[in-house]
Order: C-alpha cells, then sequence, then structure tokens
C-alpha cells in the first residue's frame, strides 16, 4: 500500500540532491510512523527526546541512524542517550560536551557531534552565537571522547522561507572559516540547516543535512514544538 508518509519520503528522496542527507524529524509521531518512513528510504531519524527515543528505538532498532536535534540539557545527556544516538545535533555549551564527553568515556565511544549556531542571535533560544563559535570548537577539540564534524542552525520556522536566508548564509560562512582552521580532531564535514519550509533555500546555501519533519508525517498535533 502506498502511503501519504510513502509518497513523502519518495517525494523529497527524488528531489534531494547527490550528497544530501535527509533526517526524518519525528518528534510527536508514533514508532509505527516512525518505521513507515524507514521503509520507504529514510536513513537517519531526528529525535528531540530521549523518552520518544528509546520508544521508536524499540520498533526500529538498527534500521536507521539516530540522530538527537533536541535541547540538551546537562541531565538528559545520561548514558542511554550516548549508546542510542549516532550523531548528536545540538551542542552549544562546553558544560554539555564536557557531560558528552564524560559518557562516552563510560561507554567507550566517540560521539560525532554538531555545533549549533543562534544564527539569529536571540537570547531565548538555543545555539551558540557565531561571533563565540570558533572558541567553542576549540575547546570541545581537546576531548578525547567528541569529535566536532559540523555545524547546525535552526533558523526561523515560520514565515517566508526566503527570511531564513540570512541565517543559513552566516551559518555557512561560520562554518568556513573554522573548517580554514584545520583544527586537530575537527572534521567539518556536515552543515545541517532547513526544515519543511526553507529546506530548499537551505541547500543552496551549502547545507548537507536537512531534518524535515512535517512534509514527511503531516502536520503536528501542535504548533509550538
Ligand atoms: C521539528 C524540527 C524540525 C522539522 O520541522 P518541520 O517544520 O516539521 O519540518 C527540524 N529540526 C528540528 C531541530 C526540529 O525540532
Amino acid at each position: 500500500m502506498i502511503t501519504a508518509i510513502r509518497q513523502n519520503v519518495a517525494t523529497i528522496l527524488s528531489e534531494l540532491p547527490e550528497g544530501v542527507e535527509l533526517v526524518a524529524a519525528a518528534k510527536t509521531r508514533t514508532p509505527e510512523e516512525i518505521l513507515e518512513a524507514v521503509e520507504a528510504g529514510v536513513k537517519i531519524i531526528g529525535e528531540n527526546y530521549v523518552q520518544e527515543a528509546v520508544r521508536a528505538y524499540e520498533v526500529v532498532g538498527r534500521k536507521a541512524k539516530w540522530h538527537f536535534i533536541g535541547t540538551l540539557q546537562r541531565h538528559n545527556v545520561r548514558r542511554k542517550t550516548v549508546e542510542a544516538f549516532d550523531m548528536i545535533e545540538t551542542v552549544d555549551s562546553l558544560t554539555i560536551a564536557l557531560e558528552i564527553d564524560k559518557r562516552c568515556g563510560q561507554v567507550n565511544k566517540v560521539m560525532p557531534v554538531l555545533i549549533e549556531i543562534n544564527s539569529g542571535r536571540e537570547e531565548q533560544k538555543s545555539g551558540v552565537f557565531p561571533e563565540n563559535s570558533e572558541r567553542l570548537v576549540r575547546e570541545i577539540s581537546t576531548l578525547q571522547n567528541i569529535k566536532v564534524m559540523g555545524l547546525m542552525t535552526m533558523g526561523p520556522r515560520f514565515g517566508n522561507p526566503a527570511d531564513s536566508m540570512p541565517y543559513f548564509v552566516e551559518t555557512k560562512r561560520v562554518f568556513e572559516r573554522i573548517k580554514r582552521l584545520n583544527l586537530p580532531n575537527v572534521e567539518m564535514k556536515y552543515l545541517s540547516m532547513g526544515m519543511t519550509n526553507s529546506y530548499k533555500i537551505a541547500i543552496e546555501e551549502g547545507a548537507n543535512i536537512v531534518r524535515i519533519g512535517s512534509k514527511i508525517f503531516g502536520e503536528r498535533d501542535y504548533g509550538s514544538l
């Protein structure tokens, strides 16, 4: 049976240029919906909540890779978190990085991470300000059990997609600048930008990971997440 989820995934995958990876942003979706997206060709699931991820993991398991894309607090960086996820996209402070490093040390794992950039410089939003990002990357690069592999940014979720452009341009600029530093233990490979309303613009501005929820699964029941 061709369901909406299958159709949506097929459409998106056929549109994405070579080298751009799709992360299915799965918050509020059931494990069955997530499994369906995986069976349609999604290779990476993005989870905002550890609890939801654990439930989905029981059904989907290793049929996909798991990226953490939510807000990280020290208390939810547990052993289980670092065991379950293949990448954490939302590291924005040394405090969080130290906690990930400690937990990964306990399970003998090196965690690939992206640094979340607060490209709009909004105080209430997560992410490190662009001007502070180089220092954070340098600090994190000294940790044994973490490897910085690029940057992530949100940009505004609603409104005219074109309004996202300056945020993406700014993040790409920071990405290139840090890349040119050739820091040891840092591999600037991934730039995760763009959601349902903005991923096409994000790709034009250099994203090679896009995180898409509604366009795969339909509108969420509530709009605040
Ligand atoms: C929900 C979410 C997305 C996807 O949003 P859509 O507008 O549903 O595509 C992408 N990234 C993050 C971090 C999210 O929380």
